[in-house]
């Protein structure tokens, strides 16, 4: 008597503790998917539309103006409240469900590339624009209209469940996530002025077409560091000129840049764990010099750092100034390291990436795995997912039976997305949505 008490107690406050935290019981999230699946389907028509229309009119990073004024539009005849003009060109659509609870961010770029296009296709860009001051054919080469079209799609999905969902949506378009030269845009600009904000996002969501040849509808992601931080350096090693002949005159820049190649191959083969992450340090160029008996002044070098560890990142940028620095100084030359940032670790939280597997699984239409081998690619992405949990994935884009080596990637005038897979980015971005918000 007792216990059975007990045992109903304990399940009544089971079940209130559960609808508190706006977990909604199993049965009702497959009635919501069921109805989510069945929207996607019905307005994938649409979807494809958007597409093609987008693809057929792209803009470069920070003009993105036909381009974000379209979505804006959109966004407002679904019920969405919008603002324009973040970040430049950026649209932010926010969407408050039937009942209170948290905040899921969904975000899409808008920006296409200075690529002229040369798929052939009926809707193929015939765009121009300036681009470091040359006049250039510019293409959805990356993917973004896809990118575009699904997150619209996933944002009228959700629209039609509102009264279901427990929280609030925000929907967010991006500009210039390729970077502009010379100018700033894109994530860290978002971010700055406050896309993370009022109301306050507790997990962020995106993805990214193509980047390897899986077939259409893969769903492919990994815990922690999925896409690289991308850094740059520049080292100006100082000497003192000499004759070449007589080079105790001197400090000889060319030789202490010697060593500096040959030390900055230790930084990652042996200072830092390999176990952890991998990185890479590569030298790209090196300029020094005049004439064959001159030991010059200076010498130039510059080159990239990749890493897939927020930790590690910063270790390996110490490092190569470090060791710099301290070769020169060891022969009585200088060096000068200049670290240029670029994009940081695009970093999935562990956390997040496991509670959200099940969603990405019940939508994959191909090859489905949770744990991908990271890429050397950036992507801003990642100024998100330094902020608050964050999860970022790959969706495949082949046409199904492709031949993989022929396949032609992201960023060439030939890449030709398989709209297959639309209705499959579609369901992921509305499902995890869902699914975050359900408490899933
Ligand atoms: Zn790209
Ligand atoms: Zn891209």
């Amino acid at each position: 008597m007792t216990s059975t008490r007990s045992i109903a107690a304990t399940a009544v406050l089971t079940s209130l503790l559960a609808s508190a935290a706006g977990a909604q019981p199993a049965s009702t999230l497959d009635a919501i998917h069921a109805r989510l699946d069945k929207a996607a389907g019905a307005i994938l028509p649409k979807v494809v539309a958007w597409r093609r229309d987008l693809h057929a009119h792209p803009e470069l990073g920070n003009q993105e103006v036909r381009t974000s004024a379209f979505l804006a539009e959109q966004l407002r005849r679904l019920g969405y409240e919008v603002a324009t003009g973040v970040a430049k060109t950026g649209v932010v659509a926010v969407l408050k469900g039937g009942r209170p609870g948290p905040v899921v961010g969904l975000r899409a770029d808008m920006d296409a590339l200075p690529v002229t296009e040369e798929t052939g296709l009926p809707f193929a860009s015939q765009a121009r624009g300036q681009y470091n001051g040359r006049d250039v054919g510019v293409m959805h080469a990356c993917g973004h209209d896809f990118h575009m079209s699904m997150l619209l799609g996933a944002a009228e999905v959700l629209a039609g469940l509102k009264a279901d969902l427990a929280g609030t949506v925000k929907i967010v378009f991006q500009p210039a996530e390729e970077g502009v030269p010379g100018e700033p845009g894109g994530a860290e600009v978002m971010v700055k002025e406050g896309v993370l904000e009022n109301p306050k996002v507790d997990a962020m969501f995106g993805l990214h077409v193509g980047i390897t040849p899986l077939e259409a509808g893969s769903i492919t992601f990994r815990p922690k560091g999925l896409m690289a931080a991308g850094d740059t350096y520049r080292i100006i090693v100082k000497g003192r000129q000499t004759h070449g002949a007589m080079p105790w005159a001197g400090v000889d820049p060319i030789v202490v840049a010697s060593q500096i190649v040959l030390g900055l191959q230790t930084v990652v083969s042996r200072q830092i764990d390999l176990t952890t992450a991998p990185a890479v340090v590569t030298v790209g160029t090196i300029e020094g010099g005049s004439r064959h008996n001159i030991v010059p002044d200076e010498v130039r070098m510059s080159g990239t750092i990749r890493t897939f560890d927020p930790d590690m990142r910063k270790e390996v940028l110490a490092r190569v100034k470090r060791t710099a620095e301290s070769i020169a100084s060891a022969s009585g030359a200088t060096a000068e390291v200049i670290l240029d940032e670029g994009y940081p670790v695009t970093w999935n939280d562990p956390a997040l990436t496991e509670r959200m597997t099940p969603s990405l699984k019940r939508v994959a239409a191909a090859t489905f795995n949770a744990n991908a081998q990271p890429t050397t690619t950036s992507e801003d992405f990642s100024y998100y997912g330094q902020k608050v949990p964050a999860l970022y994935f790959f969706l495949g884009v082949a046409p199904k039976g492709a031949d993989p080596a022929a396949w032609a990637a992201n960023h060439s005038p030939r890449f030709s997305p398989d709209e297959a897979a639309l209705v499959t980015g579609v369901r992921a971005l509305a499902s995890l949505a869902v699914d975050f918000l359900a408490g899933r």
